[in-house]
């Protein structure tokens, strides 16, 4: 299974509001007790971006792996 994109969190920016876990079509993410965000299911990512478009903090990165079919 070849990872469609790699997600970076910044963990000092995320403030756990969840946003990008909603916005996520494949749960690719979650928010651990702390209120940050992890990555859960890094295979699921279909590196649609919408995490990175939708975090009103700049806190997570969505790059797509190159040459990976969406
Ligand atoms: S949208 Fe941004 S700040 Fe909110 S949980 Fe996700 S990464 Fe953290
Ligand atoms: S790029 Fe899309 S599928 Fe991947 S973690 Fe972000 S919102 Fe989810």
């Amino acid at each position: 299974m070849h990872l469609k994109a790699t997600i970076t969190v910044k963990k000092l920016r995320c403030k756990g509001c969840g946003i990008c876990v909603a916005f996520c079509p494949k749960h690719v993410l979650a928010v651990d007790a702390l209120s940050k965000v992890f990555i859960r299911d890094a295979e699921a990512c279909i590196g649609c971006g919408q995490c990175e478009l939708r975090c009103p903090d700049y806190a997570i990165f969505a790059d797509k792996v190159k040459g990976a079919a969406v």
